[in-house]
């Protein structure tokens, strides 16, 4: 039972969704959670169950099986869905929001009829590469590169830190066509598919958190690609880019607070139960800063959360208040983690209890979809650009 939720900002629609969504979660997802940490793998089964309930095309036009809601859908799913495991999330993010929304907004019919619809039914697996062993929070330095070859491109590069790489059966890579190092211009979307010759992935990266997502490589060693498989216009690759941060990072906003949501779940519990000096230490204050902390950040959160959501809806410019959302609601997340840790002591060091799980998944928000250090920079020139300077 969550004191507090969405409920305030969401139509009628959407909370039936959620509850629909946290069903499936509470029912489904919770009792694969650790099957899935200790294998990495997404269970297909699950993914198409989630596919025919609507849970992952959720904001997709009806006519490719989505489910015609605005995009806010995927932040009420997303909640949930980090609430009870959150790789599973990381890993239906880079699936949906990374992939099948870029094929949706520049994709031509017939991509969206070949990549989008398999996606949305959870039959196939979509995989957003950007990150390259040189050049992380530096995308526009991509080393990676494709050079046209008559109406095809032969494309030649390596990502790293890629979810769904070792699974997907569809990768969209970003490359280097045209210009210079850092130049915005000059970048092109590639749809390479799985069995493309020359295209190979690594086994999934053994990692501090997000078990239950697999992270893995992408070497691209001369593969011949047809013009077919560009996603939008050639070289404006690094524009769509920039254009999709934001939501992005809206979004992430949602799962640190499916993440943050558990730990206080988890921590108001079992401080209830667990009796030390004679007392439950729920009554010991020290405690009960803790939670409080947890719930003021959720409830700071939820609301821009869902604030920046309409925004979106309304097709308006958030880039400085997403990267607020951002970095604020990551390390909310990653402190509720350490604190449910805390709570429950010796306990909450040991695998058997969830916190610990909480406490390694948090921390990939600080550094996914754009570190800590790389939000501020935006905020502070974000900021400054109101005052008049750069
Ligand atoms: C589990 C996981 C899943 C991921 N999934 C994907 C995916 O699906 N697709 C994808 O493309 N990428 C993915 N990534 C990669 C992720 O986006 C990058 O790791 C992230 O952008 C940071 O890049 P980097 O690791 O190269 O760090 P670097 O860019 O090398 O940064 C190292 C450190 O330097 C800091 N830094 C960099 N520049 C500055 C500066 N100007 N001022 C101050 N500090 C600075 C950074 O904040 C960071 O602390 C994933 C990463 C992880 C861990």
């Amino acid at each position: 039972m969550h004191s507090l939720d969405a409920t305030n900002f969401l139509t009628d629609d959407e909370i039936e969704l959620q509850r629909m969504a946290r069903r499936f979660m509470d029912n489904e997802v919770a009792a694969a959670t650790p099957e899935m940490e200790a294998t990495g793998t997404l269970p297909m089964d699950l993914m198409r169950e989630m596919g025919s309930l609507g849970l992952l095309g959720t904001f997709f036009p009806e006519k490719y099986g989505g489910g015609g809601f605005t995009i806010t859908s995927r932040a009420i799913v997303s909640e949930e869905m980090a609430r009870v495991n959150a790789g599973l999330d990381i890993s239906i993010f880079a699936d949906i929001v990374l992939f099948a929304r870029a094929i949706a907004r520049h994709g031509t019919e017939e991509q969206k009829q070949k990549y989008l619809v398999p996606v949305l039914r959870g039959e196939k697996i979509g995989s957003m590469a950007i990150t390259e062993p040189k050049g992380g929070s530096d995308a526009l330095s991509a080393r990676s590169h494709a050079r046209q070859d008559g109406s095809d491109y032969i494309v030649d590069g390596h990502k790293i830190f890629i979810t769904n790489a070792p699974v997907a059966d569809f990768i969209l890579v970003i490359v280097r066509t045209e210009g210079k190092d850092r130049e915005i211009n000059g970048g092109t979307w590639f749809i390479i598919e799985r069995g493309a010759d020359g295209l190979t992935t690594s086994q999934p990266f053994d990692k501090l958190g997000m078990k239950s997502s697999p992270t893995g490589e992408v070497f691209i060693d001369s593969v011949r690609v047809p013009a077919e498989n560009i996603l939008g216009e050639v070289n404006r690759g690094f524009h769509y880019l920039m254009e999709s941060l934001d939501v992005e990072r809206v979004l992430e906003g949602a799962s640190n607070i499916g993440i943050a949501q558990a730990c206080l779940d988890a921590s108001a519990q079992y401080a209830q139960e667990r009796v030390v000096f004679g007392k439950p230490i729920s009554q010991y204050q020290l405690i009960q800063e803790k939670i409080a902390d947890m719930a003021m950040g959720i409830e700071l959160s939820r609301t821009m959360l869902y604030r920046l959501m309409r925004a979106v809806e309304r097709d308006e410019v958030v880039t400085r208040e997403a990267s607020i959302l951002k970095l604020y609601s990551s390390k909310m997340a990653v402190q509720a983690s350490s604190d449910a840790v805390q709570i429950y002591g010796g306990n909450g060091y040991m695998e058997e209890y969830p916190v610990a799980r909480f406490y390694r998944d948090a921390k990939h928000h600080e550094i996914g979809a754009g570190t800590t250090e790389i939000q501020k920079i935006i905020i502070a020139r974000e900021t400054l650009k109101h005052y008049g300077r750069t």
